[in-house]
């Protein structure tokens, strides 16, 4: 679906030169929600910008849906490009025009009907949930419909490929979930495939199944969201893992809170502690996850499955020494 092969961007400055992007490997298969996170600097906006060419690469190959984009022409380019949309951190929306102008825009430029741009552009703002505000202006509308109207006109052309250029970045935690709620649904629907970059773990966490981590032009560790982060190996994976598990301690009570499939989860005022029998967070049910990991042991660390009597004798004296206890 998505292929890039030894793909480097180097650029040229007056003084000295950037290599953004140095020999990249990557494979995104037809459905996937991929995400490519990294933090600030290490190529993550070069690499989403290469797979529609608004970058050029230095060398290397880009194909995307069978097409090798540094061998087309610009007529094919231009045609390959419509199959290939793109959503940006801040939008990028005309603010002198309407939402419906905004999302007409892709389809005006490709000469399509009158008629047919008015019943596609309704379609589009009901699919995004902006129905009511196609006479409005952006600056009349909020970050997330923003972000719906960028995500309503990326779709106008029935792309196969959607690229997420830090989509939801701007945005506050609640309107990022309804973005990535969106997103997901797009995926599902119209099995378009999705490639997110993003400094962001908790996007990752949410709505990737792959994910590739980069650091200095480079990725460091690529795979299976499970394998990855449950597993993580370079240094900066690791940094990304426990800004989520951190970012989760919430200030409740809980005793034992629940023991599923392996895993016994437990906590107090002062304490979520965790057992688990394997090391990939992620099987733990959704309302689990979000209320309980803080510590994420590895296998070899979480002998057997604990009684809850253990696990609560846990608790107790983690209360009384005021102080978590690693299982
Ligand atoms: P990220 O999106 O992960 O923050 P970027 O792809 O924006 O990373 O940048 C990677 C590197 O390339 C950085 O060192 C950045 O300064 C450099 N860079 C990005 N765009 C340009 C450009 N147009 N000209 C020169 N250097 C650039």
């Amino acid at each position: 679906m998505i292929e890039l092969q030894n793909v480097h961007k180097v650029y040229a400055g007056k003084e000295k030169s950037v290599a953004a992007l140095t020999g990249i490997n990557l494979k995104v298969e037809q459905g996937d929600i991929f995400g490519v996170i990294g933090f600030s600097g290490a190529g993550k906006s070069t690499l989403i910008r290469t797979i529609n060419f608004l970058e050029r690469p230095s060398s290397g190959h880009v194909i995307v849906d069978n097409k090798e984009l540094g061998s087309l022409t610009s007529k094919q380019l231009r045609e390959a490009r419509k199959r290939i949309g793109m959503i940006f951190q801040n939008f990028n929306l005309l603010d002198s025009k309407t939402v419906f102008k905004n999302v007409a825009i892709p389809l005006i430029l490709n000469g399509t009907d009158k008629n047919q741009i008015a019943q596609r552009v309704h379609e589009l703002l009901t699919f995004v949930g902006l129905e009511d505000k196609a006479d409005s202006y952006p600056s009349e509308l909020s970050g997330g419909q923003k972000q719906r109207v960028g995500i309503a006109r990326a779709l106008a052309t029935n792309p196969s490929v959607l690229l997420c250029d830090e989509a939801t970045s701007a945005l506050d935690p609640q309107t990022t979930a309804s973005i990535l709620q969106l997103l997901e649904r797009i995926n599902r629907q119209y099995n378009i495939t999705i490639l997110i970059i993003t400094h962001e773990m908790h996007v990752i966490k949410n709505i990737c199944n792959r994910v590739a981590v980069m650091e200095n032009g480079e990725i460091i560790e690529q795979g299976n969201v499970l394998d990855v982060f449950g597993n993580p190996q370079a240094m900066t994976t690791k940094n990304f893992v426990s800004t989520v598990i951190h970012d989760e301690v919430p200030p409740i009570i809980w005793t034992v809170s629940a023991t599923h499939r392996g895993i016994a989860a437990f906590s107090n005022s002062n304490l979520l502690g965790i057992a688990l029998k394997s090391h990939y967070y992620s099987i733990l049910p959704k309302n689990l996850m979000c209320k309980s990991i803080y510590y994420l042991l590895p296998p070899q660390r979480c002998k057997a499955r604990r009684s809850t009597t253990s696990l609560l004798n846990c608790a107790e004296q983690s209360h009384r020494l005021n102080k978590p206890i690693i299982l």
